[in-house]
């Protein structure tokens, strides 16, 4: 799960990111309210903490411009001012969820977690073939056999089954697991796929991860 943070304290910012990284969040941080736009329309968060008061932008007009292209990332809004009206104006400039400064990290992540379960529509498994992962507890089932995923194993596994099959390129693997500004090179992709499929396999599954040479990968079901 890849979260960015838009927040100009910078020493906030920074402590926010340690305590997501903390429970095996991928964190970027953003320290003004145009960058902050700029790195959320890429697409490759799954949740936006966005907090109001910003330099060059504010807040609210992130979450407005974001909504207005087509950005639907979940937005968590954090204020140092909870007074209503702040609130009724966040929630309709696009935010999803409110969280009043100061708040303590067990807040924090209540308040995530209720999101990113929002998102996911209350969906807590997937499936392809005849397996499935279990978004909870990062287990792939097949046939009364599991194995359990890394964190990376898990956020690579998520992708190829939300795409399925359609092919999903290595560039796009790469950003949305490691991240923009990290050094991962395709063979980062090449190495997660390859402990994938040795999960699969291990497991009876008849789904194949196949690489179409440029294109990337897609799933298909395995002919018994
Ligand atoms: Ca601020």
């Amino acid at each position: 799960m890849k979260i960015l943070v838009i927040e100009d304290e910078k020493m906030l910012a920074d402590s926010i990111k340690s305590m997501l990284e903390r429970k095996g969040f991928q964190v970027e941080c953003a320290y003004d309210g145009e960058s902050g736009r700029d790195f959320a329309m890429l697409g490759i968060y799954d949740l936006l903490i966005l907090d109001v008061m910003l330099p060059k932008m504010d807040g609210f007009e992130v979450a407005e411009q974001l909504r207005l292209n087509r950005c639907n990332t979940p937005i968590l809004m954090l204020t140092a001012r909870s007074d209503l009206k702040d609130r009724i104006a966040g929630l309709n400039a696009g935010a999803d969820y409110y969280l009043a400064k100061p708040f303590d990290s067990g807040e924090l992540f209540a308040s995530i977690n209720a999101l990113l379960r929002r998102q996911a529509g209350h969906v807590n498994e997937m499936a392809f073939g005849n397996t499935v992962l279990e978004l909870g507890t990062s287990t792939l089932l097949c046939d009364g056999r599991s194995v359990r995923l890394s964190a990376r194993e898990f956020d690579v596994m998520r992708l190829l089954l939300q795409s399925g099959k359609r092919n999903l390129s290595k560039a796009a693997i790469l950003s949305r697991v490691w991240g923009l500004d990290s050094n991962a090179v395709e063979n980062h992709a090449e190495v997660y796929v390859a402990m994938l499929r040795k999960k699969l396999s291990g497991i009876g599954s008849n789904v194949r991860i196949v690489a179409s040479r440029g294109l990337g990968y897609h799933l298909e079901v395995k002919a018994v």
